[in-house]
């Protein structure tokens, strides 16, 4: 019953004599059916059900209750009409176990649809489920994390719930299940620690997860979830999880119960949880439930027609409209109560309004302001204009969003568009001021040294995440693959993320230089390709270790957590450098344990450079690059790539 591309209005959009002539596109449709209440969805009690649907453009609505998630044998239960759009029905019965759909007729067209509203869904997500949502909760559920103290001070770990444990040598029972992900004691074939103990001995403190709310089947099929890979941009149930990290994708509960388990795992070892939305698009614009039961509404269209398309993924969800700005903030809030979610990561967040944008962050604040929100602030095209769009652009209308900071991310490694193109790491050039913009956190630091950022907590710094290649893999198509230097520059690349202001962000993997192999986009490849290779982490234990001492030496400075552009404006002090050199010293930072002043210089070349240190004191080496580095005297000498912090001690 799917909508065709050939829309013709008076059918697919519905009848206008429905809505007292207003279209779906204008503006006086959202005032006349903006509903406000909160009771979208059902509501369970074991002594009556109650259905409430958003459906202004609908004829006659039904209910449809099936027993299971496949059988086409369904009871039909007529809605009554009731407030600003909305179709309401109360059954007078205990529900539990029962699964349901809306029928709608918009125009001549009977459409059938899952519940955009539900938080349980059958297999596939096909259907929405009824289920006690209070029994869902794992023995000892407790309330959420105490309040994070500064979004700076987060190092933020990116991970696919799958590539934790998929490896034959993960030491993982539940492997590619939300289950895996919270298995302790975990030892790999090789003996080290694996899966959540590996993650949780770096001293990261957000692990954000890939897409884990349910996506669409043509990615992964729930019923044989063996047979293909994806990382789940493609969502198809936005209030439920997915299912093929579920032991049993049938049971509606258990990939509710089971990603709490994951959360609560995560919880225990101090470690938080940042999930990754992806309310800009849908899988598919024209067989979601959003277009089935109110065609035209939920999406951006071109002129002509067509949907808009500035995700490049067939859709646009248009956010600026009321019901669907009600609907993402609403799925955001309950994410956070219910899973008890400590961020949320916006793919291409500059699809979406700043107002959507800016209502959940302040309605996030209502729950816990230390809640993270970041997101992909990139300035596309699209169908809303550009001062309305959530980019880095308009980042002075964003604050306390973090902005992933794709300017230090070329900087340091090269634009991964142009493959042969150099960056800081490996020999680049012109590229010193970039990354003095990057280490002072994206704010503006002064004329020639500023980037989009007010405040540094808009700044998300890194330099690998899931998409394009891994760090390793650029480096290595760059500079070839017999290249002696790649660790170095490898290195280099993540000390700069962890010693520059802003938050710091990780990929999976990236300490122990994870590849995939120059597969370049590895969204369906399949499990060899993307998981987290225990044997390759096993012989690079020495890179691990260098990526603990980074996160340990960033975690103990706050002189490289500051907390405002001002502080940022007062305390670094860019230093005199060669080309290819980008120095910096933190000055007069008192806190914690911190050292009276840090001397922080990344080296990109292979050459010899002899820095003078500036007079403030006796430079001794806090961390440096063994035998690459020499402090002498008021002198530093750094031979080869290298990155050294030396501290004043008095
Ligand atoms: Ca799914």
């Amino acid at each position: 019953m799917a909508v065709q591309k050939e829309l013709d209005f008076s059918i697919h959009y519905g009848d206008p004599a429905v809505t007292g002539g207003l279209s779906v596109f204008s503006p006086e449709f959202d005032r006349a059916f903006a509903y406000t209440g909160n009771d979208l969805g059902v509501t369970y009690a074991s002594s009556a059900s109650a259905f409430r649907l958003w459906a202004p453009t609908a004829s006659e609505v039904a209910l449809a209750l099936y027993t299971d998630a496949e059988t086409d044998e369904a009871r039909f239960i007529a809605m009554r009409r009731s407030t600003m759009g909305t179709w309401q029905a109360e059954v007078a019965e205990d529900l539990k176990g029962m699964f349901y759909t809306y029928r709608v007729k918009i125009g001549d067209t009977w459409n059938e649809a899952c519940d955009p509203y539900a938080k349980a869904v059958g297999i596939n997500g096909d259907r929405a489920a009824i289920l006690n949502l209070a029994e869902t909760d794992p023995e000892g559920w407790n309330d959420r994390m105490p309040p994070f103290r500064s979004p700076v001070d987060a190092v933020i770990y990116e991970l696919h719930v799958r590539d934790l444990s998929s490896h034959p040598h993960s030491g993982v029972v539940n492997r590619g299940k939300f289950l895996g992900v919270g298995e302790a004691g975990i030892r790999s074939t090789n003996g080290i620690l694996s899966g959540l103990d590996h993650v949780a001995s770096l001293g990261v403190t957000h692990i954000q997860f890939l897409p884990i709310f349910d996506y669409s089947t043509e990615s992964v099929d729930e019923r044989f979830p063996e047979q293909s890979y994806n990382w789940g941009y493609d969502p198809k149930n936005y209030n439920a999880p997915e299912g093929s990290y579920a032991s049993d994708p049938f049971d509606p509960a258990a990939r509710i119960r089971e990603m709490k388990q994951m959360v609560q795992a995560l919880h225990d070892r101090g470690l938080r949880v940042i999930m990754d939305v992806v309310y800009n698009h849908v899988y598919d614009g024209y067989r979601i439930h959003f277009t089935k039961l109110v065609p035209g509404y939920y999406f951006r269209y071109r002129e002509d027609g067509t949907l808009s398309d500035g995700a490049f993924c067939g859709n646009e969800v248009a956010s600026e409209r009321f019901m669907v700005r009600k609907y993402i903030v609403e799925s955001i809030l309950y994410w956070a109560r219910e899973y008890r979610i400590d961020g949320f990561r916006f793919d291409l967040m500059g699809l979406l309004d700043v107002g959507t944008m800016q209502e959940i962050r302040s309605r996030l604040d209502e729950i816990d302001p230390s809640i993270l929100v970041i997101g992909e602030g990139w300035h596309m095209d699209c169908g809303i204009p550009d001062e309305m769009r959530a980019s880095q652009r308009n980042a002075d209308r964003l604050p306390r969003i973090g902005q992933f900071n794709d300017h230090m991310r070329n900087a340091i490694k090269g634009s991964h568009y142009h493959h042969i193109e150099h960056g800081f790491v490996d020999g680049g050039i012109h590229l010193e001021q970039e990354v003095r913009a990057g280490a002072a956190g994206a704010v503006r630091y002064r004329e020639d040294v500023r980037s989009y950022a007010t405040e540094p907590d808009q700044c998300v710094n890194y330099v690998e995440c899931h998409d394009n290649y891994t760090l390793w893999d650029k480096l290595e198509v760059t500079n070839g693959y017999e290249e002696e230097e790649l660790d170095a520059m490898h290195r280099l690349a993540s000390g700069m993320v962890m010693t520059s202001q802003g938050i710091a962000f990780l990929h999976a993997g990236q300490e122990f230089m994870r590849t995939k192999n120059h597969v370049e986009n590895s969204y369906r490849s399949l499990d060899p390709i993307n998981w987290l290779d225990w044997d390759r982490c096993a012989e690079r234990q020495a890179d691990v270790e260098y990526m603990r001492t980074l996160i340990t030496l960033r975690r103990s400075h706050p002189a490289f957590r500051l907390r405002s552009a001002k502080e940022i404006r007062n305390h670094l002090h860019f230093e005199e450098a060669p080309d290819g050199t980008v120095a910096f010293t933190l000055r007069e930072h008192a806190g914690g344990d911190s050292s009276r002043h840090l001397y922080v210089v990344y080296h990109g070349r292979k050459d010899k450079v002899e820095l003078k240190l500036p007079a403030l004191g006796t430079w001794e080496p806090l961390f440096v690059t063994d035998g690459r580095s020499t402090v002498l005297d008021n002198k530093l000498v750094l031979d080869g790539i290298a990155m050294a912090v030396l501290e004043v001690v008095d």
